[in-house]
């Protein structure tokens, strides 16, 4: 075996589970043992059953001695087995698992792992893991328990994984040099990855974390490093001058505006037309909060690339985005000759031939893999990204462009976070909200007042003429849209219908033609609809400063920086903004969770909130991107993050890459995952 090969090769797998394995993005051995367990039982205490003390965990083998099947008085059916060793016999009871009357033969060996109980005098066990022939996969050690998702059991790919480990002959080959490894007390990957899945004990699950975490910091880190040398090292195409014409149509440019920037944004502009003027090509970030104003900063850095003569892209991850930014520069745009064009899936304002010819060019994150040709590029802006353009900027590489890169997004990152995963990175924070902003006054909404709460939000829409998004409870825990979500926000939007049957209702989800989803903008901005009703995923960055109210639905499985940003969709104006948060689980740490939530508008706190709570792979709602994304390393470890900063700095100084070729793979590999994400 060698971890390279693809999960299609695994012996003795149906293709059923290849599919689901598959589905989880695992896509060689590699990937395999790259996905780690949530957590672990601990079956390790092996016992003779004569021993057995009542409420134990432990491990028991034996002999199948006898079967038999039972319908309980309520009518549940369990498949009784007795167990027997050299001291004695204990009784097990399976529930629901009639294959097993099959499957354990008398005479067997089986082993069983779970808690003994004792009644009156009988000694019986209801398992939690079993196998036969005594392999010790699954009992008699502590064993892995992996997130259980698209119905494939933590057993099959404890099963797998067991058997991958032991048959890979060149397991993962060390990455780093020795003096690295031993300086920082690391153990070894290999065994780090054995040990990871399969530990001997708890102690070691935690070395093995420890090592593979760092690994982990220390290839990100790396690869930013990397990436920014080699995009330095092209010749910048395009410095901008900055002379006093320039200067006064930029000034012009902002006295038009109808309020003026705030100093944050004015601090932001500063940083950004430093860099545009240098001969070195612009790889700037800019974070600021949901409603801090952004869009109008890539607007002035889309003018003073027109000034100088070049073409600029603008980019969005959905259409809608893509065409709310379209009015939006057009609007801000009025008053000059500049040249605006939309090019997305179904929206071409302009032929493929005149695209040389506009100013600005519009679209989503796909218009710069398209095969269009572009005019002169000079400035690159993608939207509410939050990852840093890997794959964006090797795109524009290979296609012999060499533009300024300005990526935008409203997720907090702590900044010594980002400057060290990111490299020297440089990062501009509207830190400031425009003036008259309120709070959002935010509302846990227990069950028993739901109605209330509806009837609340009929009264603001009848007297005030208030607009209403409702968001749809995430359904699965997926990035795109799945069937079973769509139907689900169409039921809610049925059963919506009835509740506010007086007024004007618009449903808005990924797969409604965009026709149609335009046209339901359109109209909400129009107010010709009063209650936009959209699932989750869609339209993060939705600009309509008269909404005032969201409900979101099913508010437990989001986190609380994705619940952040999608309170963010109303509070756009210097109007009261409202966010009621409705749940069907009212557990006391759910209910704490929304309560700090509703006191809380610093989106860097929540974001932190979330860091602490979260187990690794553990997920609430959807996969979050970007410096989230983090297979095992915690960024609330500032530690690790500096250890690994250091060890960073301490091989750049010391190795050239070739020297190190396991790492160089490890690193492409990285870029390409980064790629296939984007
Ligand atoms: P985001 O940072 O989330 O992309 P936007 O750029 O969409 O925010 O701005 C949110 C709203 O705030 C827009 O309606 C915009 O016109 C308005 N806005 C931006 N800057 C200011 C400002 N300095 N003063 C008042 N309103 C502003
Ligand atoms: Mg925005």
């Amino acid at each position: 075996m060698d971890l390279t090969e693809p999960i299609a090769s695994l012996p003795k797998t149906s293709s059923v589970t290849i599919k689901k394995l598959q589905s989880l993005e695992i896509k060689n051995y590699y990937d395999l043992i790259n996905y780690f367990p949530s957590r672990y039982e601990d079956y390790s205490l092996i016992s003779k059953i004569k021993a057995v003390q009542p409420g134990e965990t432990v491990t028991l083998t034996g002999q199948i001695s006898d079967s038999k099947y039972q319908v309980t008085r309520t009518g549940l059916r369990i498949q009784v087995f007795k167990l027997k060793d050299d001291t004695g016999e204990i009784e097990l009871g399976f529930y629901n698992q009639p294959y097993l009357l099959r499957l354990f033969k008398k005479g067997m060996i089986l082993s069983i792992s779970g808690i003994c109980e004792r009644y009156g005098k009988k000694l019986s066990m209801k398992p939690k893991e079993y196998e036969l022939n005594n392999t010790k996969i699954h009992t008699g050690r502590i064993i892995p328990i992996y997130p259980e998702k698209r119905g494939l059991s933590s057993k099959t790919i404890r099963e797998k994984m067991f058997n991958v480990l032991n048959n890979v002959e060149n397991n993962p080959a060390e990455i780093f040099p020795e003096q690295v490894i031993s300086f920082n007390n690391l153990i070894k990957e290999n065994i780090a990855y054995k040990q990871i899945h399969f530990p001997d004990s708890i102690e070691s699950a935690r070395k093995a974390r420890e090592r593979l975490a760092f690994d982990e910091l220390s290839v990100i880190q790396l690869t930013n490093r990397l990436v920014k040398k080699e995009w330095e090292k092209e010749k910048v195409g395009n410095r901008f001058t900055m002379g006093i014409n320039h200067e006064l149509s930029l000034k012009q440019f902002v006295d038009n505006l109808p309020f003026k920037l705030t100093n944050a944004q004015k601090r932001v502009w500063e940083e950004i037309s430093e860099n545009l003027k240098s001969q070195k090509p612009m790889n700037r970030f800019l974070q600021g909060e949901v409603g801090s104003g952004k869009t109008v900063i890539a607007a002035l850095a889309c003018y003073f690339s027109y000034l100088n003569g070049y073409q600029s892209i603008l980019m969005a991850p959905t259409e809608i985005l893509a065409l709310q930014h379209y009015s939006t520069i057009i609007q801000l745009f009025k008053n000059t000759k500049v040249k605006i064009g939309l090019q997305t899936g179904s929206h071409k304002t302009n032929s493929t031939s005149d695209i040389k010819k506009l100013n600005i060019i519009i679209g989503t994150h796909a218009l710069i893999s398209k095969k269009i040709k572009f005019g002169k590029i000079g400035l690159v802006i993608i939207d509410e990204q939050h990852r840093f353009g890997v794959a964006q900027r090797s795109e524009l590489k290979n296609k012999g462009i060499n533009p300024h890169l300005l990526t935008m997004t409203a997720t907090p990152i702590p900044r010594t976070v980002a400057l060290t995963l990111y490299g020297e990175l440089d990062l501009s924070v509207i830190d400031e909200m425009p003036p008259g902003r309120k709070q959002v006054k935010t509302f846990f909404v227990p069950k028993e007042k739901r109605s209330s709460g509806y009837r609340w939000i009929k009264s603001q829409i009848t007297t005030y003429h208030s607009q209403v998004f409702i968001v749809c409870p995430l359904i699965e825990e997926s990035e795109i849209e799945t069937m079973k979500s769509i139907k689900a926000a169409k039921a809610e939007y049925e059963n919506l219908k009835k509740i506010f049957s007086e007024f004007n209702l618009g449903l808005l989800h990924g797969k409604i033609k965009s026709k149609e989803k335009n046209q339901t903008m359109e109209d909400f901005k129009n107010r010709k609809i009063d209650i936009l009703v959209a699932t989750p995923v869609v339209e993060v960055g939705v600009d309509i400063p008269n909404a005032t109210i969201i409900l979101i639905e099913g508010v437990e499985r989001f986190g609380l920086a994705q619940l952040h940003q999608l309170r963010g969709r109303v509070g756009r104006s210097n109007k009261q903004s409202y966010c009621f948060l409705f749940t069907e689980k009212e557990t006391s740490t759910i209910v704490e969770r929304l309560k700090m939530f509703s006191k809380t508008n610093d989106g860097n706190k929540l974001a932190e909130e979330d860091l602490k709570i979260r187990g690794p792979g553990d997920i609430y709602g959807i996969k979050q991107h970007g410096y989230l994304d983090l297979k095992i390393a915690s960024l609330s470890d500032y530690q690790m993050i500096e250890k690994t900063k250091k060890a960073v700095d301490y091989l750049e100084k010391h190795y050239s890459i070739d020297e190190l070729p396991e790492l160089e793979k490890r690193i492409d590999n990285h870029k390409m995952e980064e790629i296939s994400k984007d």
